[in-house]
């Protein structure tokens, strides 16, 4: 029987993974919505091979050259977050979340309200809105699958274990393009320093994210709302070898740890074939070549994301929203020269600052669009601070 699959955010790393996985048995699939967002060629050229339903782009100014690109074709072209929205009402069994940022939340959503199995590579839903996501899938019958390579380990050391017996999970960090870096010279790294990762091949956002261990701190926030686990009981280990990619802590005392090759196409392969496994093409790992295997404990004052990831953590509510809308204006910052790479930290501190005083920070959301509210005035927020370092 033919699956049917949509991918959201096609055209980015995580989505041409899945669809390198899907095109190699594209005849076990039935691909309903492919979405992307500037990247037109990718998108029509895959929507075609695939033989989508329907391509989706989130920009109205590029459904001209959508629509050109899949003229005669038979695959229907849309554009808009409207559209995006209902490429996510489609009947599908199977969909992955992966555009980049907030903007990943609401088709999220919506995949969940159909029943879907929703695999969930976009971090920022279950940052800014885990609780709310998690009921959600309760409500409808729908289950989440966790794409994010740690959250995957740790789902796959936890099969046929009882979470009561969970003393502590331990997630593991490369360190990213800056771990070698002296520490008084951070504040000048370039994005093209910190945008190179020394083990994944990832977009930019995310490998910057890495470097600054901003990416760490959002996966420390979702192991704790993916799995429910208290702050105090979730670790973050730098490895810079980046071969385990969690470990679970049981209350015997063994630690169960989940070994793989640096390629998402395996946490993607995974989730893609739940609850079975299937052979994928990634390479095998040779142990003997590695040799050996580093842990190191990470330092704080090097990557102050950590420490703010443990206040959002301890007070939920609306801070992981805040967190999270602060981050990604505190990046977009980073990225285009306005600040520098240490200043994104302040940034996000003085940014959940200001929103503590606008409302309380641990108080629940109760729907989307208050979480989209709050993601609203945070980035505001996050702007103003900006702008005044600009002035300093
Ligand atoms: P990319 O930047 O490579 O791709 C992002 C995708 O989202 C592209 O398809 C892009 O379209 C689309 N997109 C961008 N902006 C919007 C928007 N406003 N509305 C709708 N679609 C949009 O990101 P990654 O694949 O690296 O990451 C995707 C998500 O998965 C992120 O949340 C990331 O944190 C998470 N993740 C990524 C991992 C990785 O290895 N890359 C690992 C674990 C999690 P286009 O390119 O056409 O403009």
């Amino acid at each position: 029987m033919t699956r049917r699959v949509s991918i959201f955010g096609a055209t980015g790393s995580i989505g041409q993974n899945t669809i390198d996985l899907i095109g190699r048995d594209a005849a076990a699939y039935d691909v309903v919505a492919l979405t992307g967002g500037n990247n037109i060629a990718q998108l029509a050229a895959d929507a075609i091979r695939l033989r989508a339903d329907v391509a989706v782009t989130a920009h109205d100014r590029c459904l001209n050259d959508l629509r050109d690109a899949l003229q005669g074709t038979g695959v229907a072209a849309a554009a808009g977050e409207a559209a995006l929205l209902e490429a996510a009402e489609r009947p599908a069994d199977w969909v992955m979340s992966a555009i980049v940022g907030a903007a990943g939340l609401a088709p999220g959503f919506r995949a969940l309200r159909q029943g879907a199995t929703l695999a969930l590579a976009n971090k920022e839903s279950l940052v800014t809105a885990g609780p709310l996501l998690m009921a959600e899938a309760v409500a409808h019958g729908a289950t989440i699958l966790p794409v994010d390579s740690e959250h995957s380990a740790v789902f796959q050391a936890l099969v046929g274990e009882d979470m009561a017996a969970v003393e502590r999970i331990i997630i593991t960090a490369s360190g990213g393009g800056l771990r070698d870096m002296p520490l008084a010279e951070l504040r000048h790294a370039t994005v093209a320093q910190a945008g190179a990762h020394p083990n994944w091949d990832m977009g930019q956002r995310i490998t910057i994210d890495s470097a600054s261990m901003f990416n760490k701190a959002m996966e420390l926030i979702e192991t704790r709302e993916f799995f429910g686990i208290a702050p105090d009981r979730i670790e973050a280990v730098i490895h810079p070898q980046s071969i385990i990619h969690a470990l679970v802590g049981f209350s015997d005392g063994a630690l169960m740890a989940h070994l793989g090759p640096p390629d998402m196409r395996h946490a993607i392969g995974y989730a893609l074939h739940w609850p079975d496994r299937r052979d994928l093409p990634v390479a095998r790992l040779d142990l003997a070549q590695i040799g050996k295997l580093e842990f190191q404990t990470p330092c704080e004052t090097r990557y102050p994301a950590l420490r703010i990831a443990r206040n959002v953590m301890e007070t939920r509510g609306k801070a992981g929203a805040v967190f999270n809308a602060a981050k990604e204006i505190a990046l977009d910052g980073f990225i285009s020269g306005r600040i520098g790479f240490m200043d994104m930290t302040a940034v996000v501190d003085a940014t959940l600052d200001v929103m503590s005083r606008e409302f309380r920070l641990n108080e629940a959301m109760n729907t989307l669009e208050e979480v989209l509210a709050v993601d609203h005035l945070t980035r505001m927020a996050a702007q103003a601070q900006i702008e005044q370092m600009e002035q300093h």
